[in-house]
């Protein structure tokens, strides 16, 4: 019998063995610490599905993830892993809390990636930290954010790539890692819900901004990605 361990505002993990859990996916969405809720129907076969072509691709150039197998529709079978409480934030181009804080225009191209850490923690709404804010709260050691840090900067670089022959621009993305038998490996979900995404063409928003937003068409522009990226993966096997 799965069990039931968490749920979270986008999915829930259940119990499977000593060494594995089940991530399902929901269709629940929120926005602005959940003040903002609704439902995005068929999110969570999107999500599934988007993050495990992108994890298998992660792995696959050498860095280690969570993804096990798909199991169904809304199922994936990963890795057990302890989340490491911390948000990783990439950004090639300004957007969203960039753009509020330091003032940049959004769609400005950044001249380097830009990497953030965020402390997980949604009552102190997920507060901008750096390296000494992580030391002093021993939220992970000196080398496991060194591999941390390595980690995005070439994550960045792997997916910036695939969505490019996707027709797709990756503007920013938010990652979380976790330890599994004492190594640090790559976690959660990357989809349209944790990733800005824009047609490269018409800059289109193609991602969760569509629901924060209400610029409409939001099930259309999650399904758009999945398929961008299912014929890619088809056009390449
Ligand atoms: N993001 C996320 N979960 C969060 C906060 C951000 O997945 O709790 C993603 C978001 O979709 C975007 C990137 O991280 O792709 C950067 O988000 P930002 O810091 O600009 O915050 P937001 O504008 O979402 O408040």
């Amino acid at each position: 019998m799965k069990e039931k361990l968490y749920e979270g505002k986008a999915k829930i993990i259940y119990s499977y063995d000593d060494k594995h859990y089940i991530q399902y996916f929901k269709d629940d969405a929120t926005a602005f610490d959940a003040t903002k809720k609704g439902t995005i129907v068929n999110k969570g076969i999107v999500n599934n599905k988007v993050s495990s072509l992108l994890f298998a691709l992660i792995e696959h150039e050498g860095i280690p993830t969570h993804f096990v197998k798909l199991l169904s529709e809304r199922e994936m079978l990963v890795k057990k892993v302890e989340i490491i409480p911390l948000e990783v934030t990439m950004r090639n181009i300004a957007a969203g809390g960039i753009s509020k804080s330091l003032g940049i225009k959004e769609g400005t191209p950044l001249d380097i990636p830009v990497l953030e850490f965020h402390y997980k923690n949604d009552s102190l709404h997920d507060p901008l930290i750096n390296n000494y804010h992580i030391f002093a709260l021993h939220l992970a050691s000196g080398e496991e954010v060194k591999i941390i840090t390595e980690y995005s900067f070439r994550i960045n670089k792997i997916l910036q790539d695939f969505f490019k022959k996707a027709g797709i621009t990756l503007v920013d993305f938010k990652l979380e890692f976790g330890r599994n038998e004492g190594k640090i490996i790559l976690a959660d979900e990357i989809s349209p819900d944790t990733c800005r995404l824009w047609d490269i063409n018409t800059g289109e928003k193609l991602d969760k901004d569509r629901f924060r937003r209400d610029l409409g068409k939001i099930e259309d522009a999650y399904q758009e990605v999945l398929k961008r990226l299912n014929d890619l993966e088809s056009r390449s096997n």
